[in-house]
């Protein structure tokens, strides 16, 4: 009974000075030169960025997030339906701080030519690469999240990371400060943690709380358009290197390599024909995929003669290549409960940098 009183004790002990502890560091906040509020792709890449950079090395860097950490132990046997097309550059890029090779090590699908197409017309436009070289990558999101969270690991010397560490409110110094007040960036965490930090960048997705905290105003609309994303499976395995890309009379659709047998989708149509295509059953979508990229139903005589005649035209004053049209593989399945909808805007910051903030990432 009395061991029972004192373990009690401690545990009670033990809770107050962690209490204290908070109290004290919530007191006296730390100060940070750079602090990335999100740890998405955006927000992840900066840090490993700047964590990697010699010239920072004795630089205060901290990364907020307020979701858990992301990073596979185990990848997933299915594809994800959320994937990002990834170029040469932005692959040099995550190379240069190590996050690429992790990505290779995990699952990514190089393609080596663009075919877009009209489905109006003969009208089409490829771009090729030799067949050394990659005209880009297609990676699932959560793959380049998980490489850049292991990289932030390996850095965890030049950068600490908080999940699970949502913003509640910034507060700005003002931009001529009288010695008064802080001249640092204040930031409230929902624990009630306060921060301050030289450099505040805002890596927080499309409804940045960092932009609109800061009065940073936005030009946006919408285009009465949604994306449909979706994991496809091919009727046969092929190298499966290229990009697909036709525009239908109702928006484009696209179908992005995953692996030999696997294809990504990203149809951009009106939100009825959208819902028409996430609520149909498996196999009526199927066929709609199908006849989207194959069918000629669309096909204008008058559209392909007015389309040849501005080809004439325009070939006089450019050397005319020889593109090779290339038939897009027929799907067979879709995989389960991969359908989602995206709707479709664009959205842009009047300023992106102000004193002691600067607004990266996803805006549009
Ligand atoms: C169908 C579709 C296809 C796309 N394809 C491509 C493509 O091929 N290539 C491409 O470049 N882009 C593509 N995009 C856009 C791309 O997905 C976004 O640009 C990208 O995901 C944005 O990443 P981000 O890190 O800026 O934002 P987000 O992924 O939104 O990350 C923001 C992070 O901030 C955190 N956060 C938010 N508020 C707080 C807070 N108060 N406190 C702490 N943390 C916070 C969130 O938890 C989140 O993790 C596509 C988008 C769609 C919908």
């Amino acid at each position: 009974m009395q061991r029972l009183c004192l373990l009690h004790f401690l545990k009670l002990h033990r809770i107050w000075t962690l209490r204290q502890g908070r109290a004290l560091s919530s007191a006296v906040p730390a100060v940070y030169d750079v602090v990335i509020s999100g740890g998405g792709m955006v927000g992840s890449a900066m840090a490993c960025a700047l964590g990697s950079d010699p010239n920072l090395r004795h630089k205060k860097i901290l990364l907020l997030e307020a979701g858990h950490r992301k990073a596979f132990d185990c990848l997933p046997e299915i594809f994800s339906n959320r994937v990002s097309s990834i170029t040469p550059g932005s692959a040099a890029l995550l190379a240069s701080f190590g996050a690429w090779d992790l990505i290779l090590a995990m699952r990514f699908k190089p393609f080596k030519r663009m075919q877009v197409w009209d489905a109006c017309s003969d009208a089409l436009i490829t771009f090729d690469k030799d067949a050394m070289e990659d005209m880009g990558y297609i990676v699932e999101n959560d793959v380049i999240i998980s490489a850049l969270t292991q990289q932030l690991d390996s850095l965890s010397k030049r950068v600490e990371v908080l999940y699970r560490s949502r913003v509640l409110d910034y507060k700005w110094p003002p931009p001529y400060n009288n010695g008064e007040a802080s001249p640092w960036v204040e930031i409230e965490l929902s624990d009630g943690q306060k921060l301050h930090t030289r450099l505040l960048i805002g890596a927080d997705g499309h409804n940045s709380m960092v932009r609109s905290s800061a009065g940073m105003q936005t030009v946006q609309w919408g285009y009465n358009h949604v994306a449909i994303v979706a994991t496809l499976h091919l009727s046969e395995a092929t190298d499966n290197n290229v990009s697909w890309q036709r525009f239908l009379p109702s928006g484009p659709i696209a179908l992005l390599p995953l692996s030999d047998t696997c294809s990504s989708l990203v149809w951009s149509t009106s939100p009825e024909h959208a819902s028409q295509l996430v609520n149909m059953d498996e196999e009526s979508f199927v066929d709609t995929v199908n006849s989207a990229f194959w069918s000629n139903e669309n096909h204008s005589e008058f559209i392909t003669s007015a389309g040849s005649l501005l080809h004439s035209a325009l070939s006089f004053f450019t050397p005319s290549g020889t593109s090779a049209r290339q038939l897009p593989p027929s799907v067979a399945r879709v995989e389960k409960n991969s359908r989602a909808a995206f709707p479709l805007g664009l959205r842009h910051a009047t300023e992106y940098i102000r004193h002691r903030v600067a607004l990266i990432g996803y805006y549009m």
